[in-house]
């Protein structure tokens, strides 16, 4: 019997109706990859050699020619525009993030976001100069071949419901007019469920998250042409060293990636498919909330459920709902991105469906609670704000409890 870390260390059990969301611990890592990493972790393996079969595993899943894994898609960014600064010059990748020479790394302005940190900061810890490519809300190829005639050592893509996606440059057209300049593409997918498209494209390198859709532990992948990973895997002499991936990464993503192959993808999303219907049947009906089936924002196949919150009708501002959830115990997380519209989103990937009766049940408690006490529509939208900005800086390690 393992060890209830809830109870041994006096933790609040989380309902995840969010996605795959890195403040609540990703995803949960499928039994298998457990099973595999538990495997290993006893034991002792040759990196080199554990990340060559990686490639092989990355290769069959993707198409490319080879790959490697990182600790996190984060430090797959890094290290992919470091592998385009050095090449496979060791004394360059010691070097970095100083870099003599070239460092330009074009990035379109839509696509500066943040996933949790900053896209720009992954190519700047590289040691390279992120040169913005267009405006905030348009791209076209002239920004883009204007920069590039300027040079660039690498090019970001960033394909992420974060993104602006109107008026950007598609992917297709951005990789074949930075090939034509003989700039090479890195594509972050982190939470893209499409393994082959970019390489198919002819993108250089795409890299996704492990511990996302693929519900592998944390990791990094990192799909692409045969040099650009050879100097990718490099950096582990280098940059790399600061966001190390073990053994447990490694083999914990080559065992997401063969699951994922091997996944009855049909089935399982029919499953989340029924998981939307019995939320949309259980929460119906609630007065002031409007329910719609939602498509995933970059074509993942992934339906959630958006609750539109009218307050006059609902009592309660959207954010004062998710705010109620965040605080039960098991505190529910809901997807809130988009909570400033009024709009909260439940995500099926990562509930059970007891867990999605559980969420249904809570949000017309906490509903008919506010409609009881008449105490919703008191917090604006900029005092939310506020508080949110507040508890972001909120954690201290000096309050013990254990
Ligand atoms: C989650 C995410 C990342 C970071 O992924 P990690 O593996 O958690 O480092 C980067 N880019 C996008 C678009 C993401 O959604």
């Amino acid at each position: 019997m393992t060890e209830d870390p809830f109870l041994r260390w006096n933790l609040t059990p989380v309902i995840n109706a969010s996605g795959t969301m890195t403040g609540i611990g990703a995803s949960r890592v499928a039994p298998e990859v457990r099973a595999s990493v538990a495997g290993i972790l006893g034991e002792f393996v040759g990196i080199d050699e554990l990340q060559a079969r990686a490639s092989s595993v990355i290769a069959r899943a993707t198409g490319a020619a080879a790959g490697c894994i990182t600790t996190c898609a984060a430090a797959a960014m890094s290290q992919t525009v470091a592998a385009c600064l050095t090449g496979t010059d060791i004394a360059k990748i010691e070097a970095l993030p100083r870099v003599a020479g070239e460092r330009r790394v074009l990035l379109s302005l839509g696509h500066m976001v943040n996933y949790g940190a900053p896209v720009d900061q992954a190519i700047r810890i590289a040691g390279a100069e992120v040169v913005p490519v267009g405006t905030a809300a348009a791209c076209e190829t002239w920004h883009l071949r204007a920069a590039l005639e300027q040079g660039a050592v690498a090019a970001m893509y960033v394909v992420s419901h974060h993104t602006v996606r109107a008026n950007e440059l598609p992917l297709d057209v951005f990789v074949a007019t930075c090939r034509e300049f003989g700039v090479p593409v890195i594509v972050d997918m982190a939470s893209e469920y499409d393994l082959r498209g970019p390489v198919a494209l002819g993108a250089a390198a795409a890299i996704y998250s492990g511990h996302k859709f693929l519900q592998g532990i944390t990791s990094g992948v990192v799909a692409g042409t045969s040099d650009l990973v050879r100097a990718t895997y490099l950096q582990h002499m280098g940059i790399g060293r600061t966001m190390k991936a073990g053994k447990e990464s490694v083999l914990g993503a080559m065992a997401a990636l063969e699951l994922w192959e091997a996944r009855d993808h049909a089935a399982a999303r029919a499953t989340e498919e029924t998981r939307v219907d019995s939320l949309m049947q259980d929460l119906a009906d609630i007065p002031g909330l409007a329910l719609a089936r939602h498509a995933d924002w970059t074509g993942n196949p992934i339906t959630r459920v958006r609750i539109a919150v009218d307050p006059g009708a609902a009592g309660f501002n959207a954010w004062e709902l998710a705010g109620r959830l965040g605080s039960r115990s098991p505190r529910i997380a809901v997807r809130d991105d988009l909570i400033e519209r009024q709009e909260l989103y439940l995500d099926p990937c990562n509930l059970t469906n007891s867990e999605a009766k559980t969420v249904a049940a809570a949000i017309r408690a906490e509903a008919a609670r506010f409609r009881d006490r008449g105490d919703g529509c008191r917090i604006g939208w900029s005092d939310a704000k506020a508080a949110r900005e507040a508890a972001a800086q909120a954690w201290r390690g000096d309050s013990h409890e254990t």
